[in-house]
């Protein structure tokens, strides 16, 4: 019988979550769905210093946000808990004490000072920088008496001093390190917290973790990993390191390269599934060519073999551009629902509430347009305001004058007020509008230019004669007049 899958996301709460980190969680969750395995969160906590407060909250509500669930973890328990590692602790003194017994580990008295001091010669000296082993060789007395004093230590790790360690990755193959080049690494801290290095084995081991799936920052400790599996006689997981994230300029993904934790992808306004396609394509492919994929479709064609080793590259436009794609996959409720929020939360008191009937009219103007829900409130803003705020002047198009534009408005405004509301639909308003604009003899660029810039305020809008009929006669003639006025007074 094959081992059963399960895999994990084993987050820091030292932050928000980046989206190299939500890359891991959710290839992670991929695979594990895909070959009908576990998916598990364990929060690693045990770096106290850097922990911040309401950052597993955090990445847990991305991660539900993304519809990315979890089989045990936080919230939800499991049979392998607890999920913290600051609640595991005495598993990882036992493992250490194993270690000690077993001459694969020793308690080092070393100060911080000494340890500083170490790195500064060996830098001046232009030597590799690690720790000398020099407590590894303490005798027997000198370690009693090190206990007596109550001398403060730390549990070191006695790497082998030579040879090699090797690893078969399954994304990167074959990858192997010289053992004198990782020093005795720490396991346990002063503080009586375990490092990374030693939780993550103890904890990968005791929840059954089949294949670790991280980011391939990791990969260089992955031989000190290989070497715990083995001095701790536990077998080993597959391994697979997750190609790097880099921003388009090819430099270390940052700020600057858009937004970096994935609750401002929410508040930037883009969609989740848009996201996980997005995301599931850093490192992914389906077949080197298909960009637009169902969840479903990724889910099902997941593979580790088609993970690449190159660097993947995050490009925002391209996230622009395939939100837009899943914006207009929306049906017009689902998209009116999605972008309510984002005019409730930017829109004054005095626009709102918003009225739902009114905006379902006007979604299906903007859906083409539309990249991402933020872009909502402000490209809608003329639908709802009462004044609009614009130059009077702007409203006067190339090759007209005031009066002649004065004329143009007056005109339409009578024409459209004569108009029977229920005729008010967009046929009947370019019937009647094309027809004046020949009798003004102004061109339709002319004509119609200085309607919506009277109508929106603005110079690109949606099509003029479905907006007049979204926007109703009594608000198409009140925004006319308020043009006539504010360029009869300019
Ligand atoms: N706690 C590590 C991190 O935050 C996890 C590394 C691993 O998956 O082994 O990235």
């Amino acid at each position: 019988m094959s081992t059963p899958i399960r895999v994990r996301y084993a987050p820091s709460p030292t932050g928000n979550p980046h989206i190299g980190n939500i890359r891991t969680a959710m290839f992670n969750w991929l695979f594990a769905r895909r070959h009908g395995g576990q998916f598990i969160v364990r929060v690693e906590d045990t770096d106290r210093a850097r922990i911040e407060e309401g950052a597993v909250e955090h990445i847990l509500n991305g991660l539900e946000w993304l519809g990315i669930d979890w089989d045990e973890g936080p919230r939800v328990g499991g049979p392998y808990g607890p999920y913290f590692q600051s609640e595991r602790l005495e598993r990882y003194d036992a493992a250490a004490e194993r270690l000690i017994a077993s001459g694969n580990a020793y308690r080092c008295y070393c100060t911080p000072e000494r340890v500083a001091e170490l790195r500064k010669e060996q830098a001046r000296n232009k030597q590799r920088q690690g720790y000398d082993s020099h407590c590894r060789h303490l005798s027997d007395s000198e370690r009693e008496a090190n206990e007596r004093a109550g001398l403060p230590s730390v549990v070191r790790f006695a790497m082998p001093q030579s040879g090699i360690t090797s690893l078969e990755d399954a994304i990167r193959g074959h990858v192997e390190w010289q053992n004198e080049l990782t020093d005795d690494f720490v396991l346990i801290k002063s503080d009586g917290f375990p490092t990374y290095h030693l939780a993550v084995t103890v904890d990968d081991n005791a929840m059954e973790i089949s294949h670790v799936l991280r980011a391939e920052e990791w990969l260089p400790s992955a031989a000190r990993h290989v070497q715990l599996y083995r001095a701790l006689d536990l077998p080993m997981p597959q391994f697979g390191h997750l190609p790097m994230i880099l921003g388009s300029d090819r430099a270390k993904l940052s700020k600057r390269h858009g937004a970096t934790s994935v609750m401002e992808y929410r508040d930037d306004g883009f969609v989740p599934d848009a996201l996980i396609n997005f995301m599931a394509l850093l490192g992914w492919s389906l077949d080197g060519e298909t960009e637009v994929m169902t969840v479903d479709t990724i889910r099902d064609n997941f593979t580790l073999k088609r993970v690449g080793k190159p660097a993947a590259i995050f490009d925002l436009d391209k996230l622009q551009w395939m939100n837009g794609v899943y914006i207009r996959q929306m049906s017009v409720e689902e998209l009116a629902a999605e972008i309510l929020p984002f005019l409730e939360r930017a829109y004054p008191d005095d626009l709102l509430p918003v009225d739902r009937e009114y905006l379902l009219r006007i979604v299906p103007l903007v859906q083409e347009r539309l990249k991402t829900l933020a872009e909502a409130p402000d490209m809608l803003s003329y639908f709802f305001e009462d004044e609009l705020e614009y130059e009077a002047r702007s409203v006067v198009q190339r090759g007209m004058d005031v009066p002649g534009t004065l004329a143009a408005l007056q005109r339409a405004t009578d024409d459209l007020s004569s108009v029977d509301a229920s005729g008010f639909c967009h046929e009947h308003l370019e019937e009647i509008l094309r027809a004046a604009g020949k009798e003004l003899e102004l061109s339709g660029r002319q004509f119609f230019g200085a309607l919506r810039t009277a109508i929106t305020g603005r110079t690109a809008t949606p099509p003029l004669f479905e907006m007049m009929e979204v926007m109703g006669q009594e608000r198409v003639i009140k925004r006319l007049a308020a043009a006539v006025e504010n360029l009869s007074a300019a």
